[in-house]
């Protein structure tokens, strides 16, 4: 497996954000990312004109974030080549991203925002959909207006990185009760804008250039095959294919940069003789083994089974022997900070 650290959920100056492809690309081969993922609001203008390729060292990837026409219900389509009429309800675009052999995720899905008039919550609430195909977990942005209060916007304006806590329990606890049934692979995302926001009336404060925003939520995936820069179109094509496989299977996690990089997280079980890993079903012959590490630091680690918590240590590494079907995920906690969520392993379901 390879590992590639990338950050997701991104607007340019296609849609609603205040860079450009270009400049976008360079603030991430900066913050050495390998991969970021572009998703202009209902267009792929950014694919049409040739920009889903290496900027040096990062990969970009081109999706669209497709939403109905009371604005609910944004979908973070990769792997497409078109996107919905704006006029349709979620379930039709939802299965047009499947239809086209592409993958979404249901972007901030249970976003609530109260601090500013102007920029109401957008929430997923067709939750009936069955082509869904994935969640995103975390967003950076959603939290962060969500959190923003009349004493505290100073200071989240000054350090926006430091008032994201974790994810919303209602969105873990509906992405648990889709991967019971379903693989549901999640992402995180920052839904990074560079917007210029007047703050109090006097004063326009850049919410926050992208370069801020790439030391925060990132996802990591765990790639089939290696993924090397190339000038080359189909090499690039190759690139976004081995990238868009993991993102859609699930193999990968999510973690915030912020407190501490999370390269090297690991969690597989052993089952049947066999290894597998994040993003995969397997049977449970009898018992499975699963084992969960950090790359040398000691967390608060979490093992949970259909979303609640079967054990938990303050280690490196954690393992456990399990013997009822379920879909295992593991949290990290550094210093009461949520840092790494796995995605699920779906043992004997
Ligand atoms: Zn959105
Ligand atoms: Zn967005």
């Amino acid at each position: 497996m390879h590992e590639y650290v990338g950050s997701l959920h991104i607007h340019t100056t296609y849609s609603d954000g205040t860079g450009t492809v270009k400049e976008i690309a360079a603030a991430a081969e900066e913050a050495g990312l390998d991969f970021i993922g572009v998703t202009d609001h209902n267009t792929l203008r950014a694919k049409r004109e040739g920009e889903e390729r290496f900027f040096g060292k990062t990969l970009v990837v081109v999706g669209a974030e497709l939403n109905d026409k009371s604005n609910r219900n944004h979908y973070l389509a990769f792997g497409v080549e078109d996107t919905s009429s704006t006029r349709v309800p979620a379930a039709e675009y939802v299965r047009a991203v499947k239809e086209q052999g592409g993958i979404g995720f249901t972007a901030h899905p249970h976003e609530k925002r109260s601090s500013m008039k102007e920029h109401p919550p957008y929430p997923w609430t067709a939750w009936d959909v069955e082509d869904i195909h994935g969640i995103e977990i975390w967003n950076h942005m959603s939290e962060w207006m969500e959190n923003l209060t009349e004493r505290n916007k100073y200071q989240s304006f000054v350090h926006p990185l430091r008032t994201i806590v974790a994810p919303p329990n209602e969105t873990l606890a509906k992405w648990d009760e889709l991967a019971r049934k379903r693989p549901t692979p999640a992402i995180g995302g920052v839904d990074a804008h560079a917007h210029k926001v007047n703050l109090l009336g006097f004063f326009t404060a850049e919410v926050f250039s992208y370069k801020v925003l790439f030391k925060s939520i990132r996802t990591h995936i765990l790639a089939d095959e290696p993924i090397t820069p190339t000038r080359s179109k189909r090499g690039a094509e190759k690139a976004v294919g081995t990238a868009l496989r993991a993102l859609g299977k699930g193999s990968s996690f999510v973690a915030n940069y912020y407190h501490g990089d999370a390269r090297g997280f690991r969690f597989f079980a052993e089952t049947g003789g066999a290894i597998v890993g994040m993003g995969d079903d397997a049977p449970i012959e009898g018992s499975a083994k699963l084992r969960a590490q950090t790359p040398g630091v000691v967390s608060e680690l979490r093992l949970l089974r259909d979303g609640k918590e079967i054990e938990r240590v303050e280690a490196d590494e954690l393992e456990r022997d399990v013997r009822k079907p379920g879909a295992y995920r593991v949290e990290a906690r550094l210093e009461g900070k949520a840092w790494i969520y796995s995605n699920h392993i779906r043992l004997g379901l």
